[in-house]
């Protein structure tokens, strides 16, 4: 079975600063790691390879130290791993970034699934695992929260998807394109032996002429997200009330105000 995952380097905070000026994320000082929900990406995709034998093989674009996470994902065990870098990726939006992805993808061939987190903690859109999916034609399943079956003869996939108000199962054929949640899996660490043979490790970069990338539809060019103006909301201010006494008395008390704010009828 060949799968490939997606994952994307993001700075370790959720405490996310903007440049009111420039409108972009501030990196300066901000330490970098795996998006987690890739971790899990990953994980999923190491428990098919151990069930089904294959090859896993991960991918990600950014920056060139975006290599970190690569070899994190060696280190983890990951059979190949490709860093899709290049300037003229700069300022390449979700639909530039799916695209790009989708003609790795491509380029790494005959793959039966792919993975995904079902969203980046700093871009937060959720966009570039349906876009890849829409870009090589494979159906998609969204918040997976378990993989039920997958019959490679039949090239059939069943998974539970995360809802908000309960779990979905759904059936696909494969090849098909997974965005998994936390739920899914445990994250296993690095053993020392695979860390030492990650850091010895030499990842190949790819270029938008190795991937074969249009470059109409890449970086700016191929970016039609404006971003008009990104900001922090200020906190709201909040205002409460402590009820004392006995239970007995307090109850009532807090049904009644409740009713009288017409918070419960
Ligand atoms: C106009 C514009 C310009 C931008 N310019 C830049 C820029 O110059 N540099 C920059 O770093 N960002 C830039 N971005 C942000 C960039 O487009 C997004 O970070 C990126 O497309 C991923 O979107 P997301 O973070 O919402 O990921 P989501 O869609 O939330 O991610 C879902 C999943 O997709 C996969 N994934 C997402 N991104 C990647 C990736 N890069 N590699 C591999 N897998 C991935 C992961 O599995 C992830 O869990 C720009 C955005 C806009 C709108």
């Amino acid at each position: 079975m060949k799968i490939a995952v997606c994952i994307k380097q993001v700075p370790d905070t959720t405490d996310v600063k903007i440049d009111p000026k420039t409108n972009t994320l501030i990196r300066e000082g901000v330490t970098s790691i795996c998006n987690p929900f890739d971790e899990y990406a990953i994980e999923e995709a190491l428990l098919l390879r151990e069930k089904h034998g294959g090859e896993v093989h991960v991918i990600t674009m950014g920056p060139p130290q975006a290599i970190e996470v690569l070899k994190n994902a060696l280190a983890v065990g990951a059979d190949r791993v490709y860093l899709v870098s290049d300037k003229a990726f700069a300022g390449s939006d979700t639909l530039a970034t799916a695209y790009a992805l989708s003609k790795t993808i491509q380029k790494i061939g005959e793959v039966d699934l792919v993975i995904c987190g079902k969203q980046a903690i700093d871009g937060d859109t959720a966009q570039v695992g349906p876009g890849v999916a829409t870009r090589l034609g494979i159906p998609q399943l969204t918040y997976v929260s378990k993989i039920r079956e997958i019959n490679l003869e039949k090239k059939k996939i069943i998974v539970e998807r995360l809802l908000e108000h309960g779990r979905e199962v759904v059936e696909s054929s494969l090849p098909a394109l997974l965005t998994v949640v936390k739920d899914i899996n445990e994250p296993r660490l690095p053993s020392l032996l695979g860390i030492k043979k990650a850091a010895k490790a030499q990842i190949p970069t790819l270029t938008a002429k190795d991937i074969g990338a249009d470059e109409n539809r890449i970086g700016l060019k191929g970016s039609p997200t404006w971003v008009v103006k990104v900001f922090s909301p200020e906190a709201r201010g909040g205002s409460g009330e402590m009820l004392k006494g006995e239970l007995t008395e307090i109850v009532p008390l807090l049904v009644n105000k409740l009713m009288d704010t017409k918070f419960i009828k």
